[in-house]
């Protein structure tokens, strides 16, 4: 076992989002009450790019000012990756994990695990784990080694230091509208874009392409809680769904999170809809360096002229998602003080 200590202090720019890009898009989205908005949300945002990159880094300088807090009343919140194995792709994922935790102030550790760790193993690590309270996140980076069971994993860590919000407690609560369960964190993304960019979620049409654990049913469960940036009306699509585009040409808020490069075409969505395209797919494509390039599950050129507003790929959701596993690592935190 590699376990390696990383601790710095912060050195996060509280920011505010850029205007994000014209684009030459048709209509202006359909905006939520002023007392429902982020107050830090764009004053204009009529071009329709939904900058997840800035908005990421208005989170993550949230994140550090409360880490600072924190420090000040004596807890240093703690994130701890375990990754077992050598996948190079889940090797990136942690990398950006341990920079953004780091940047924000908190202290980590990754523990890397070689590929032929036994699940009992894992389990023993991960109940070390629970028990220790320096100790506020635990997050066991997936895919997992064919020799372990991802849900027995997630089955033996401890609900409140579960930052990935996969634990069933935490699907449970999430699905009940409990709010001191942990949300997933990329729909937690997608939802928190939406308040920011003042989207009306309220009685709007959404549509989630996709019913995947970790995106498309916690996304539905959220956008159909009561409260601000949910009250939504849901349709949840999947790949048995009968005629797709009758149910997406229907939404006002489309959420598509299907792993199918750019499946969504302008003909299938609404004019005026919000887009948010959690898909990231690497396709080839000879015109770059590497060969390959990163897009979403949506036409994004062609789907821009007629959304509202549209994430792009990349620089939408992706940035979101690490921003939102701060935010509920500094969560965890500041709940063994009980404030
Ligand atoms: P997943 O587990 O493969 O689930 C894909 C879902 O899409 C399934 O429910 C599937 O239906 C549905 N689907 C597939 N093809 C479809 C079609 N032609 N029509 C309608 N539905 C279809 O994928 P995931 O983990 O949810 O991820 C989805 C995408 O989001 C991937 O590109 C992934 O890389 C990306 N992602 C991005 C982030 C981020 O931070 N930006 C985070 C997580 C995932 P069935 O259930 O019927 O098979």
């Amino acid at each position: 076992m590699r376990r390696g200590r990383w601790i710095l202090l912060a050195d996060t720019v509280i920011g505010r989002a850029t205007s994000p890009a014209d684009s030459g898009g048709s209509g202006t989205p359909k905006t939520a009450p002023a007392s429902e908005r982020d107050a830090s949300a764009p004053a204009s945002a009529g071009a329709n790019l939904i900058d997840g990159t800035a908005l990421a880094k208005i989170i993550r300088g949230e994140v550090a000012t409360e880490v600072q807090e924190l420090l000040a009343r004596g807890v240093v919140p703690g994130l701890t990756v375990v990754l077992v194995g050598e996948d190079p792709a889940s090797a990136v994922y942690v990398g950006a994990k341990e920079k953004a935790s780091r940047e924000a102030g908190m202290t980590g550790e990754t523990i890397r695990l070689p590929a032929e760790t036994s699940q009992a193993q894992l389990l023993a690590l991960v109940e070390q784990l629970n028990a220790d309270e320096t100790v506020h996140g635990i997050l066991v980076q997936m895919p997992l080694p064919k020799q372990i069971d991802p849900d027995t994993v997630i089955l033996h860590i401890d609900p409140k230091k579960d930052v990935d919000g996969f634990h069933p407690v935490n699907v449970g609560k999430l699905l009940i509208g409990h709010g001191d369960g942990f949300a997933p964190c990329t729909p937690a993304g997608v939802q928190r874009m939406l308040v920011h960019y003042g989207v009306e979620t309220r009685g709007a049409d959404c549509v989630v392409v996709g019913r995947s654990t970790i995106v498309g049913k916690p996304m539905a469960a959220l956008m159909m809680q009561s409260g601000a940036g949910a009250d939504a009306t849901v349709t949840v699509c999947h790949s048995r769904t009968r005629d797709l585009a009758s149910h997406t040409r229907r939404a006002d808020i489309l959420i598509v999170a299907a792993g199918r490069p750019r499946m969504i075409t302008a003909d299938m969505v609404k004019a005026g809809a919000v887009v948010i395209d959690v898909g990231m797919n690497r396709i080839a494509d000879a015109s770059t360096k590497s060969g390959t390039r990163l897009v979403g599950d949506v036409d994004f050129d062609a789907v821009r002229q007629v959304a509202s507003l549209i994430t792009p790929v990349p620089g939408g959701v992706g940035p979101m998602t690490i921003a939102m596993l701060l935010r509920n690592t500094v969560r965890a935190a500041r709940r063994t003080l009980d404030v």
